[in-house]
């Protein structure tokens, strides 16, 4: 039997992922490099959906009808290019080859040039959600051709979170398209985390409150505004205890955060293109100074921390409501600046990417999957072209509601020696947005100073220097 679709790497992703896909009825080639993992798949799943397991490559892709469409799940890198120059000798002109691996962006670019110049199509496709979302239906990123998705989208649809029963998949735009709106999906996920990590902080350090008791407050949240799978996890986590003693896990767990590096992927591309991503840069960089272990016991020793210095008192329950608030807010920009970065990689590439799509297929199936995102989804189908989502009816409403909180906390957090990376610089982000006057304006004249940099004015048209060693007279350039 001939099948419809074929998955080459069987690790946890590929494995569940091709199980996802024959338990909606598609027959599914598998293929492995080492073959016991495709035997094992088959002797524990293979009653699941219809299989078809080769040993060989060459058997994987004959096995498959043709135009192909094969889903490459191996290690992102080297090994996805390996396993690339090992399939294209195999294929027909018109054959899809997909790569469901977190790969850069850039690297899809090249690859997708490659393989369009011998006649095959190449899909960057992102698949978030982990091996549970692979296996119960992921979000999926697809970019790509057009004609490529003709194949691909039915079967990717069906295999996909669906929410309101519509697929949390589609075809987002051409070549790395896809690879580029999944890693700002990552980005937003670490400023999504940062964010959450700062209030577990601010309320336990400077509201005093159990973990336990924090799990009650994140639990409550997750009934309004703030509802994410993220919300809901934390709650469960900081309930969880260890062992006989019952103490907190997130006690006995190393504060060391570590990193894949898709949030560094989407800050360095971020400062490419000159998109402020402040939420995601700091929640990148909190993560590595959480690892600067040596530096951070040198800080401890030097800068010892006198509890009474650093107290400050709150109404317990007026805090929580206003770190509520905070974690709203600079939940809007994180992903304000996550959507902004996505328009900007678009017009650079020249992706036509429909930013309402992208937050409808990440309301499932994804690591930052929330009824938030279909207040975005709302927002871009009333005005496609939006300038930024913060100044949307619905967002500005909340952050304006909540801004006086946000300050408090951000204050607060100062006063009490409680490190809020993100929601600082979120809060600076919203105030550097809309103020009338920035000093950038100095800025630009002391690059003039000391560069002949040329400026602007504000009152007249044209480009000036000043002839800071001379004269002080101006030159208009
Ligand atoms: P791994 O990233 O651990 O990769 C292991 C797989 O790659 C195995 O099937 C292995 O084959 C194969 N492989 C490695 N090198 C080669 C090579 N040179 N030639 C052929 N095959 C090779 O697997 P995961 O399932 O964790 O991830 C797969 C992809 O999905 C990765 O790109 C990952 O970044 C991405 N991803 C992972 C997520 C996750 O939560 N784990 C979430 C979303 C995406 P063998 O068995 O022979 O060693």
């Amino acid at each position: 039997q001939q099948a419809t679709i074929g998955v080459t790497g069987l690790a946890v992703m590929g494995r569940n992922l091709a199980r996802n896909i024959a338990r909606h009825g598609h027959v599914t080639a598998v293929h492995n490099r080492t073959f016991t993992k495709t035997e094992a798949l088959v002797d524990e799943f293979g009653d699941e959906g219809t299989f078809v397991a080769s040993e060989s490559l060459e058997d994987f892709v004959k096995s498959i009808e043709t135009p192909r469409a094969i889903i490459i799940m191996v290690k992102a890198g080297e090994p996805t290019d390996a396993v690339i120059d090992e399939l294209v000798p195999l294929l027909d002109e018109g054959d899809i080859v997909v790569d469901g691996g977190n790969a850069h962006f850039a690297d899809t670019v090249r690859r997708e040039q490659a393989l369009s110049e011998k006649g095959l199509h190449f899909v960057g496709m992102g698949v978030s959600g982990g091996e549970e979302g692979a296996l119960h239906g992921p979000s999926i990123m697809v970019g790509g051709s057009e004609h490529a998705y003709e194949r691909l989208g039915p079967i990717v649809e069906s295999i996909a979170a669906q929410v309101d029963g519509t697929p949390c998949a589609a075809h987002v735009g051409p070549d790395a398209a896809g690879h580029f709106v999944k890693m700002v999906h990552n980005g937003i996920e670490y400023a999504d985390m940062q964010l959450i990590a700062e209030a577990y902080d601010l309320l336990r350090s400077i509201a005093g409150l159990s973990p336990a008791e924090i799990a009650d407050v994140f639990e409550e949240w997750n009934g309004g505004d703030l509802e994410s799978f993220l919300i809901e996890m934390t709650a469960d986590v900081l309930r969880h205890t260890d062992g006989e003693g019952g103490q907190p896990f997130v006690d006995v767990v190393l504060d060391e955060a570590e990193q894949k590096g898709t949030g560094r992927w989407t800050v360095q591309a971020a400062l490419d293109l000159g998109v402020p991503v402040t939420g995601i840069a700091e929640a990148t960089f909190a993560r590595s100074l959480s690892g600067h272990t040596e530096q951070r016991a040198a800080a401890r020793e030097v800068f010892t921390t006198d509890p009474d210095e650093q107290r400050v008192s709150v109404d317990r329950d007026v805090f929580v409501d206003q770190v509520r608030a905070a974690l709203y807010a600079s939940k809007v920009v994180a992903y304000a600046q996550g959507f902004d970065q996505i328009a900007a990689g678009a017009e650079e590439h020249g992706w036509d990417v429909d930013l309402g799509s992208v937050a409808t297929i990440w309301r499932g199936g994804c690591i930052i999957r929330a009824q938030f995102l279909d207040r975005i989804k709302d927002a871009y189908a009333e005005e496609p072209d939006l300038t930024t989502l913060l100044t949307t009816a619905y967002f500005a409403d909340a952050v304006k509601g909540g801004v006086d909180a946000w300050r408090e906390v951000v204050a607060t957090a100062a006063r009490g020696g409680v490190p809020v990376p993100a929601f600082g610089s979120s809060l600076s982000y919203f105030d550097g947005l809309r103020r009338e006057r920035l000093p950038a304006a100095l800025i630009q004249a002391l690059r003039d100073d000391f560069g002949a940099h040329t400026y602007r004015r504000v009152d007249r048209e044209g480009t000036f220097h000043t002839l800071w060693a001379g004269d002080r007279s101006e030159q208009e350039i």
